[in-house]
């Protein structure tokens, strides 16, 4: 298992505020926090912040706890059902802060009495000054702290600190010299080590999954449970007419595409043939540090929405609609990138997620003619050109490198809506609304209210493609294409 911390900006600043000090002092500091907890990968995210009373923590040269004001914090983590995290900081340092000596024996100390109070470890924290860089640990036991592999601050910009010891710093190859040169190693570095997952392989994913190859990511993953189809050639650019064939997943067609455009000295592929919308589709989603909707129904993207801030992982998404006049010709096409962190507006806040619409996807019924007819609804557009799917991944990609390495110090924009008739770039005025079920349950963690649910549906698909045998003049063709790629990736 990995572990890892998250919070949101806003917790984020409350909490440096507090620990770089004026007077250039060390401080001390205490929260509170839930577990999100993937399949590789526990993440404790911080929920709140217990700031110290009058006299509950001395303050020089050493700032240290009294332990008046660790058993007030872990029996108010524990009222609350959460885990007592105590926080220090290292006011003249930078980077990833190991433990000193004292500070070892302060946490070792406190994490009997966190766990005997809260019935959770104990999450140290420590805080760089000189360059507001965050570590954390978690005191499983009393001999020694498990170190966490990065600590994620959440909002419109994401800023990592990453743990070198764990997850190393990836030497830059030869293909990323150009890449590296627009925005420096320092932000290589960082946005190489996200672990990224895309959600959808059709026309979109498969483009973006590529680019973030090409970009030189360490990790990629890749989670659809459909196979590529002959209707998808004009749109998948890299799909063959023997993947359709064959019927392959989208995910394997998604992974030799980017194993062929991967940069990175060591690139590793996570292929996911499942749902988002089951249990086994969260728990995999929960492992990654930032997620691409490329998915178009309502239910998977509500589950994307839910996620983004339950468990602080932004997600980015988008989509087009083409609209055409009554002959026939085109009339218009919009497409649209947002990205869903705490501080921006969740998809149903912006009207591009109808609640509604979930149920009658979960029960298929967006897809049934009858129902449509019935309900007077308008059967959802399959339309899609060719030449402008790329449009709304590179419309995606743009949020990405803007969450990432913040050009010009900005963070993502507000949600953004292209208009193709006149060019226009709109930016929404969209504000996250005050009673949004979803922004109010930010840093939910494993208390998320599920909406995934177990299903046998994909389940039959996945199962019936991989026990599918096909013609034997397709598989000689796809063993010949597997050997002449193993050939080509040998190249230096
Ligand atoms: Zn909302």
């Amino acid at each position: 298992m990995r572990y890892s911390v998250a919070m949101t900006g806003e917790v984020e600043a409350a909490m440096r505020d507090h620990l770089i000090r004026e007077d250039g002092q060390e401080d001390v500091l205490a929260a509170t926090y839930v577990l999100s907890t993937g399949v590789e990968r526990t993440t404790a995210l911080i929920k709140s912040v217990v700031f110290p009373g009058e006299g509950e923590r001395l303050v020089h040269g050493n700032a240290s706890f009294t332990s008046g004001y660790v058993l007030r914090a872990s029996n108010e983590a524990r009222a609350a059902g959460h885990g007592l995290a105590l926080l220090h900081s290292h006011p003249g340092s930078r980077g990833w802060q190991l433990l000193s000596d004292m500070d070892w024996e302060t946490e070792s100390e406190y994490e009997r009495v966190a766990r005997g109070i809260t019935k959770m470890p104990l999450l140290g924290m420590t805080l760089g000054g000189r360059d507001t860089s965050w570590s954390a640990r978690f005191w499983f036991d009393r001999s020694a702290p498990t170190w966490a592999e990065s600590v994620r601050s959440v909002s419109p910009k994401l800023a990592v600190t990453w743990n070198n010891e764990i997850r190393r710093i990836p030497s830059i190859t030869r293909s990323q010299q150009r890449t590296v040169s627009s925005w420096g190693e320092r932000t290589q570095s960082s946005i190489a080590r996200l672990r990224v997952l895309v959600v959808g392989g059709g026309s979109v994913g498969l483009d973006v999954a590529q680019r973030l190859a090409a970009t030189g990511l360490a990790t990629v993953g890749v989670m659809d449970y459909d196979a590529v189809e002959t209707v998808n050639l004009d749109r998948m650019i890299g799909a063959t007419r023997l993947d359709a064939a064959l019927g392959r997943s989208k995910v394997k067609v998604a992974s030799r595409l980017m194993k062929s455009a991967a940069t990175a000295e060591s690139f590793e592929i996570h292929n996911h043939e499942v749902s988002i919308t089951d249990p086994v589709g969260v728990s995999a989603a929960l492992d990654y540090d930032v997620i691409f909707s490329c998915v178009d129904r309502p239910w998977p993207r509500a589950v994307l929405n839910a996620l983004a801030y339950t468990d602080l992982i932004p997600v980015i998404d988008g989509g087009i609609a083409l609209d055409t006049f009554p002959d026939g010709r085109m009339r218009n096409g919009i497409w649209r990138a947002h990205t869903l962190v705490p501080g921006r507006p969740c998809m149903a806040c912006l009207g591009q997620l109808v609640i509604g619409d979930i149920p009658l996807d979960k029960q298929g019924l967006l897809d049934d003619p009858e129902y449509i007819a019935g309900a007077h609804r308008e059967a959802p557009s399959r339309q899609n050109v060719a030449a402008l799917s790329a449009s709304v991944s590179a419309a995606l990609l743009a949020q990405f490198v803007s969450l990432t390495a913040h050009p010009g110090g900005r963070g993502v924009p507000a949600p953004l809506r292209h208009v193709l008739s006149t060019h226009t770039l709109e930016h929404s005025v969209a504000t996250s609304g005050p009673y949004c079920a979803y922004e109010n349950a930010t840093t939910a963690g494993d208390t998320r209210t599920p909406i995934a649910e177990h299903r046998e549906d994909w389940r039959a698909i996945v199962y019936e493609r991989a026990t599918k045998k096909s013609p034997f003049r397709l598989r000689a063709l796809a063993a010949a294409e597997d050997i002449l790629q193993r050939a080509i990736s040998r190249l230096k």
